[in-house]
């Protein structure tokens, strides 16, 4: 598996539709200071799911939309859609090729969308889940994340591991039908005190 396209339209100064095109193997992202190499990783974390406008260097989420410039006016929303090679079938979904896209206005509306269908994030969580790609997995190494990884809590570096191990599906899982279990106990209580109520 690896990244095959990035597209971006009205995303930060990528005002007019966008397509990146990637090979396996290194590719290189030069060009000068300010010139927008830092927005395409943010793209990148962006449709993945990132939720913190401070991570992509904003204030608020509506920064990733194109704020105009001398030439051009403010777009009324950005897209973002990314393309994963799956010819290997690393992703279970049965398609040669998986995009994921994230839409956002200014009003506030917004949408994933997993092979052009609607979708909740958490299906993009799930989706990704153990592959070490995601808004926090190790894939993507920004700037001050191995000091990040270095000085954080064992529990928190333990997280990675875990990650690349194939776990986190499992664990997530676990949480989710502890946290059924917990409301079914919650109700199978309060049926007994109505039962005892009526005894
Ligand atoms: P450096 O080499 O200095 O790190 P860079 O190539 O990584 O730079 P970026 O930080 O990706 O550059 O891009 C910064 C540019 O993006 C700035 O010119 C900034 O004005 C522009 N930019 C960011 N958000 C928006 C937005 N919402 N609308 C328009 N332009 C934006």
């Amino acid at each position: 598996m690896y990244l095959k396209r990035l597209e971006m339209s009205g995303f930060k100064s990528f005002a007019n539709r966008t397509e990146l095109e990637f090979v396996p193997g290194i590719t290189a992202v030069v060009g000068p200071n300010g010139s927008g190499k830092s927005n395409v990783t943010d793209g990148i974390r962006w449709v993945l799911g990132e939720q913190s406008a401070k991570s992509l260097r904003g204030s608020k989420m509506e920064d990733v939309i194109f704020a105009g410039s001398d030439t051009r006016k403010p777009v009324g929303f950005c897209e973002v859609a990314i393309t994963f090679d799956n010819t290997e079938r690393k992703l279970p979904l049965d398609y040669t090729e998986v995009t994921v896209a994230r839409r956002v206005y200014r009003s506030g509306e917004s949408e994933y969308l997993l092979n052009k269908q609607t979708c909740r994030l958490k299906d993009i969580n799930e989706l990704f889940m153990d592959t070490g790609i995601g808004k926090e997995a190790y894939s993507m190494i920004g700037q001050g994340k191995i000091e990040e990884i270095m000085s954080s809590k064992s529990e928190d570096r333990r997280a990675i591991f875990e990650e690349a191990a194939g776990i986190v599906k499992y664990k997530s899982r676990k949480k989710e039908a502890e946290k059924k279990l917990e409301t079914t106990e919650q109700n199978l209580a309060r049926i007994h005190d109505l039962i005892h109520e009526l005894d």
